[in-house]
């Protein structure tokens, strides 16, 4: 049984994480500031029964954080906590900028107090609109520094910057996941996504909007298999002694573009297709699809759940 801290446990793929864990006995210590995460989160892990979870409201760039984490014994520590859906982006981009930079300062510093194996979950955005494709760990990117995404894609780069420089000078055993799109039970239905956005249109009968002409492509995960990589990744050590090799894609491979995605989603929901066309948002990603090879290797992380049934059970649970 191990002591587990969950940043952004009240969060979408937080709670399914901390959930998992729980199933597995684990005692889980979430935190959370609400920003993005929900209350209803919390309390469904509440109400599991298993393992031990405890909660604190607290946002992790306060910190109190250090004092409150820091002599606990903790075996292990995943900062997931930031707002990452791009509808954030416009409002939150302080928030988002402030809690890549300090809150993963004050995460880190827990991580070395307490020497437990940190996990971080960086994102696919750190590589931008991709020139090279499918992505793999050692392409650098392709990001507008002073663009609408730019708050989280530059705010997740910086933070694999510290976490490489905090890690040199202060010996924190360290892992990065870059996730890629992922989906499931629990997401925020006015999270602005595709997959909320068109199921919520479906049920309202209303037509689905898709941005731009939808031939640009995404690679949709699973949140169950998801889950799986990053327990994976925190469970693996003998790594090399690059910093590169603490970096894993995390995702399917599975690469559709968005009009396939609506059209697969209408018949799971068994609905009609009606689309309505809206102006493609600047630096939208044009495609995406991460190289899984490395966790594939390394980690024996491999998606098991097809686009069809995980959509069938996200709307199931919707
Ligand atoms: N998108 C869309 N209609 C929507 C919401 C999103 O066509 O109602 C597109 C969006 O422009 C992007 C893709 O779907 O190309 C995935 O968007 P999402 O916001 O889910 O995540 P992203 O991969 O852009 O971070």
């Amino acid at each position: 049984m191990k002591t587990v801290l969950i940043t952004g446990a009240a969060g979408f793929i937080g709670s399914h994480l901390a959930e998992r864990l729980l199933n597995e006995g684990h005692v889980v210590i979430g935190v959370d500031n609400f920003v993005t995460g929900s209350k209803g989160n919390v309390e469904r892990l509440g109400e599991l029964g298993m393992g031990e979870f405890e909660f604190f409201e607290m946002n992790v760039i306060d910190g109190g954080v250090i004092e409150k984490f820091s002599n606990m014994n903790i075996d292990e520590i995943y900062h997931l906590a930031c707002p990452a859906s791009p509808k954030d982006f416009k409002n939150l981009g302080v928030e988002i900028l402030e809690v890549c930079a300090l809150g993963g300062k004050n995460i880190l510093e827990i991580a070395k107090r307490t020497g437990a194996k940190f996990l971080y979950t960086s994102t696919s955005e750190v590589y931008g609109d991709p020139l090279e494709h499918p992505q793999c760990e050692n392409y650098f990117g392709n990001v507008n520094t002073l663009g609408p995404r730019s708050c989280y894609d530059e705010g997740k780069r910086f933070l694999e910057s510290y976490i490489m420089n905090f890690s040199e000078k202060h010996g924190v055993d360290f892992r990065i996941a870059r996730v890629f799109n992922t989906y499931g039970p629990h997401m925020r239905k006015d999270d602005g996504r595709v997959i909320p956005n068109f199921i919520e249109q479906f049920l309202n009968g209303e037509s689905v909007t898709i941005y731009g002409n939808g031939t640009q492509t995404r690679s949709f995960c699973y949140v169950g298999d998801l889950v799986d990589g990053l327990i994976k990744l925190m469970g693996h050590d003998g790594f090399g002694d690059s910093a590169r090799d603490r970096v894993f894609n995390i995702g399917n491979p599975h690469e559709i573009t968005i009009n396939e995605l609506a059209e697969t989603l209408a018949k799971v929901m068994d609905k009609d297709l009606n689309v309505e066309y809206k102006e493609l948002p600047k630096d939208d990603p044009l495609q995406r699809c991460p190289d899984i090879s490395r966790a594939k290797e390394m980690l024996g992380f491999e998606p098991k759940i097809t686009l069809e049934e995980g959509l069938r059970w996200t709307c199931e649970m919707w």
